[in-house]
C-alpha cells in the first residue's frame, strides 16, 4: 500500500526545509487523481458535462462545424483530462451525426478515470501529456476544468523582497511560509506591492496551452479550453480545495481534496499566440453556449421527454446562468493559422 501523501510531505519537509506550492499541489493531485473518481453527487464535484449531456453536444456541433469549414479533412480528437468520458461521448455521438467519426486520443494520468473513459469510449488511446499524441493529422482539442488543476507557482512579497510562496509544518499542521532565496528576477512585471502580496502565475498551464499551441501549427485543426478563471492581470492566491461539494483547507489533508485554481486567461490566450496559433476568440460560457443553440436543443430534449422538462431546464440554468456557471466559466477557441473561424466567439 501507498504511504499516504502526508507522511511523505512531513519527511520531506523534516529533511529539506519546506516545499513549494507547486511541488504541494502538483503531488497533491497527481494522488487524489490517481485515487479516486472524484466527479458527481458521490464524489467532491460536479463539472459541466456531468450537468448535462446538452454541454458535451455543443462542443460536438462547434467541433463538427469548424471541421466543416475546414473542408472535411481526417481528424483526430484529442481531450486533456476527459474525467468520465462523459463529455466526449457526448461530443462525438453529435460529430457522427455530421459524417465526422475521429480517431479519439485522450491525456489522462488517472488509472480510475482511463477505465472510466474506456467504459463509455471505446476505442480511444491514452497519453500520459499532450507531448505523446502521435503527430501527421489535424486535432479537435478540448479541455474542460483541466488547466484549474495544474500546479501554480506563488510568490509572496515580504520586507526582503519576493519569495516563493512554500509549504512549511507548524505546530503539526501544514502552513504556508515565505522562501528563503531571493525569487524578485521571478516577478513577471515589475509591480510596486504592499508586503503580503501573493503573484499567482502557473507555467503548467502556461506549458499545456503553448504545447496545445505548436500541435495546431504542426497539424492544423482547433481547440477549445473550458475552465473558471479570470482575463485581467490580479494579485492574491486563488488556490482553493473542494471536498465533498464543499469549500476545504487546502492545507488540511493533501492528495484528498481537489486542489485547482482560477485559470489566468490573459497568460493562456498569451502562450497559444506565442506559439503560432489563432486566438479564436474567448466567451463567457453561457454567451457561448447559447450562441451554439443550446436553448432550442433544451427545449427539444424537454418536448420529447416532458417528465424531463424542469430537470432539463435547471440544467440549462446551470451552464449558462450569469449567477452560476455562465460568466465564471470562460470557452477560449484556437486555431492553427489556415484553419477557419469558429462558432460562438
Ligand atoms: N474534463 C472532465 C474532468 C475534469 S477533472 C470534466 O469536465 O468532467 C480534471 C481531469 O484532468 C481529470 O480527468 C484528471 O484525472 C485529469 N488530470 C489532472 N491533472 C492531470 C495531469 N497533470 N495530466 C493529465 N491529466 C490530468
Amino acid at each position: 500500500m501507498r504511504e499516504p501523501l502526508d507522511k511523505v510531505f512531513r519527511r520531506l519537509i523534516a529533511h529539506t526545509g519546506p516545499i513549494s506550492i507547486a511541488q504541494y499541489m502538483a503531488e497533491a493531485n497527481a494522488h487524489y487523481y490517481a485515487t479516486r473518481d472524484p466527479l458527481g453527487a458521490g464524489g467532491d464535484f460536479v463539472t459541466a458535462p456531468e450537468v448535462s449531456q446538452m454541454f458535451g453536444e455543443m462542443i460536438g456541433i462547434w467541433c463538427a462545424d469548424i471541421w466543416a469549414r475546414a473542408g472535411r479533412p481526417d481528424v483526430r480528437y484529442v481531450e486533456a483530462g476527459p474525467g468520465r468520458g462523459t463529455l466526449a461521448r457526448d461530443a462525438l455521438r453529435v460529430m457522427a451525426r455530421f459524417g465526422l467519426t475521429p480517431q479519439v486520443h485522450f491525456i489522462e494520468i488517472s488509472p480510475v478515470l482511463r477505465a472510466a473513459q474506456a467504459a463509455l469510449v471505446p476505442g480511444a488511446q491514452w497519453h500520459e501529456s499532450l507531448g505523446r499524441v502521435p503527430e501527421g493529422a489535424p486535432i479537435l482539442l478540448v479541455a474542460n476544468e483541466f488547466l484549474d488543476a495544474l500546479p501554480v507557482r506563488q510568490l509572496v512579497k515580504t520586507p526582503q523582497g519576493w519569495r516563493e510562496r512554500m509549504v512549511g509544518v507548524a505546530d503539526g499542521a501544514f502552513v504556508p511560509v515565505a522562501g528563503t532565496l531571493p525569487m524578485d528576477a521571478a516577478v513577471p512585471h515589475a509591480i510596486d506591492a504592499p508586503h503580503g502580496t501573493i503573484i499567482e502565475t502557473s507555467p503548467a498551464a502556461a506549458a499545456s496551452v503553448g504545447e496545445v499551441a505548436r500541435m495546431l501549427v504542426r497539424d492544423g485543426g482547433a481547440a477549445l479550453i473550458i475552465d473558471y478563471g479570470y482575463m485581467d492581470a490580479q494579485t492574491g492566491s486563488t488556490l482553493q480545495a473542494v471536498r465533498g461539494h464543499a469549500k476545504a483547507d487546502p492545507f488540511a489533508a493533501p492528495g484528498e481534496a481537489d486542489l485547482t485554481t482560477l485559470v489566468d486567461f490573459a497568460a493562456a490566450a498569451g502562450a497559444a499566440t506565442r506559439a503560432g496559433a489563432r486566438l479564436l476568440g474567448t466567451a463567457g460560457q453561457g454567451a457561448w453556449l447559447h450562441a451554439l443553440g443550446i436553448a432550442a436543443r433544451a427545449e427539444a430534449l424537454a418536448k420529447a421527454q416532458p417528465a424531463h422538462a424542469d430537470a432539463v431546464n435547471e440544467a440549462l440554468l446551470r451552464l449558462t446562468a450569469p449567477d452560476q456557471m455562465g460568466t465564471l466559466f470562460q470557452v477560449m477557441g484556437l486555431a492553427a493559422p489556415h484553419w477557419p473561424d469558429g462558432a460562438g466567439f
